[in-house]
């Protein structure tokens, strides 16, 4: 099908068709992205499914990206209407989600080749299988998978090359890659049963098949991993972030009056205040959430709590803090409230978006890795770029369990200890150069105008 490339002007935009996994941290910073092309002069394709798109439509709001939505796969288990992961009634049901999206290939393929004049596309890691219907349209393909570039070194090697390696490890065994001998890295950084799964493994292959991959960093954030990827693996790693950035003039359309949490952050001016949230998928334990509870209330700090559907507070923990803590149970606005001037620290799970939205507002980390990619985060948060401080866990590994007083220790330590101190120093300058790199001339921005540029040669 090469004939697609047939009688285009050069002088005709470019056409960038971009499709998200359906989960709000991959689709967030797929919607920032397409900001982003649409800014450096691109058009612009939208893929989801029919759930998703309101949530897409409102976010990308007047802009000229077009909306295709595409049936989602009926499959056992899954509830009719649920097409995004943070609405999966249970975690079990993930790799059935992940694994379905295949049945989409045909009505892709058909809507795909009704478009006029894609120029390339990025579509998600998860999504692997973009890359078959790409080629059989001569149209290149681009990954994106949400991470950062460390993590696509760790995975690359770990999983991809010597995948055994992890699902034949033991607790406490170490394991270093061969080019970063310094950092130590066990089973616990890891879900072994995910990350090794065939599914996990075609999805890495597919990128590494790739045209090449968008990454949601900036040259100067990880430039030792950076230089050894784009130099010994492949395919290239484009650096075009931090994609929450590009979201700024479209915020500022939004009212957000009334929210009774920016209210209620307004009235805490003086004083600063911790935001508490663990993104859009963590399950916390039952048993976590009563040592959360202790160190929240003995610290003396004032929290923001965004807690998930499922996690069950007591009332009178609500009523004992009442004034200094402020707990939230519905979908709030984190690039918002991350950018509050009472914000002075952020404990997080470190998903990756939240820890680019927090370096971009300046707020350092109290980093509490859960799962997926987290712990590989919490690295370069804490060990890396030192924005961050990392939660004490009772055995001291990853994802251990916490316990109330030693969360109150860093909970004081962050907002008001000597290291807290230190990071948030830190990353005002790491916040700094992330703005810089956005700028038009900085790294991201010549990044995106030179894949553009590549992209339109190719044609
Ligand atoms: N939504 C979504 N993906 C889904 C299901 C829903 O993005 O798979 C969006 C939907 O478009 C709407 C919001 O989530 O913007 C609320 O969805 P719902 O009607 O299920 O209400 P809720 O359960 O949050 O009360
Ligand atoms: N988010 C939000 N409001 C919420 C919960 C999450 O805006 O109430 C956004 C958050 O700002 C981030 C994304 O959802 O952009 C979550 O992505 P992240 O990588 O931090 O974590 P995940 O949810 O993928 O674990």
């Amino acid at each position: 099908m090469s004939s697609k490339s047939d009688n285009r002007s050069s002088s005709s935009p470019p056409h960038v068709v971009l499709f998200p996994f359906m989960a709000k941290g991959h689709t967030i910073p797929t919607i920032h992205l397409a900001l982003l092309f649409l800014r450096h002069g691109a058009r612009v394709t939208f893929f989801t499914t029919p759930s998703n798109r309101p949530f897409i439509s409102e976010h990308l709001g007047a802009t000229a990206a077009d909306i295709v939505d595409l049936p989602f796969p009926r499959v056992p288990g899954i509830p009719a209407g649920v097409e995004s992961t943070d609405k999966l009634p249970s975690r079990s049901l993930l790799l059935p989600f992940l694994t379905c999206t295949p049945l989409m290939k045909p009505n892709f393929e058909g809507a795909l080749e009704a478009l006029p004049d894609v120029t390339f596309m990025v579509t998600d890691l998860f999504l692997g299988w973009t890359l078959d219907s790409a080629s059989k349209l001569g149209i290149p393909r681009l990954s994106f998978g949400g991470w950062n570039v460390f993590t696509t070194v760790i995975y690359d090697e770990l999983v991809l090359r010597g995948h055994h390696v992890l699902l034949e490890a033991k607790g406490e065994e170490v394991f270093h890659h061969p080019h970063f001998g310094s950092i130590e890295l066990t089973v616990k950084h890891f879900e072994p049963h995910l990350v090794c799964s065939e599914f996990f493994v075609e999805q890495l292959e597919a990128t590494s098949r790739s045209y090449g991959t968008i990454v949601n960093s900036f040259d100067e954030l990880e430039p030792r991993f950076l230089e050894f990827w784009n130099r010994d693996c492949k395919p290239r790693a484009w650096c075009v972030g931090p994609l929450c950035l590009a979201e700024a003039p479209v915020r500022e359309a939004v009212s957000h009056e009334g929210y009774k949490w920016m209210e209620w952050l307004d009235e805490k001016k003086e004083t600063p205040v911790l935001y508490v949230a663990f993104g859009s998928q963590a399950e916390v334990l039952e048993e976590q959430i009563e040592e959360i509870k202790i160190g929240l209330e003995r610290s003396g700090v004032s929290f923001l709590w965004v807690v998930g559907q499922n996690e069950k507070l007591d009332e009178g923990f609500e009523e004992r803090v009442k004034g200094r803590g402020l707990v939230v149970r519905e979908w709030v606005d984190q690039r918002r409230i991350l950018g509050h001037e009472s914000v002075k620290g952020f404990m997080s799970h470190c998903g990756w978006n939240s820890v680019t939205e927090s370096i971009c507002a300046k707020v350092p980390i109290l980093a509490w890795p859960m799962g997926a990619d987290q712990p590989l985060n919490a690295i370069i948060v804490v060990d890396e770029i030192k924005v961050g401080l990392m939660v004490e866990t009772c055995d001291g590994s990853m994802r251990g369990f916490v316990k109330g007083e030693g969360l109150e220790r860093m909970v004081r330590e962050l907002m008001e200890g000597e290291r807290g101190e230190i990071v948030r120093k830190r990353v005002e300058e790491v916040g700094e150069l992330a703005i810089k790199a956005v700028e038009e001339g900085g790294s991201s921005w010549v990044n995106m105008s030179e894949l553009i540029a590549q992209m339109h040669v190719r044609k």
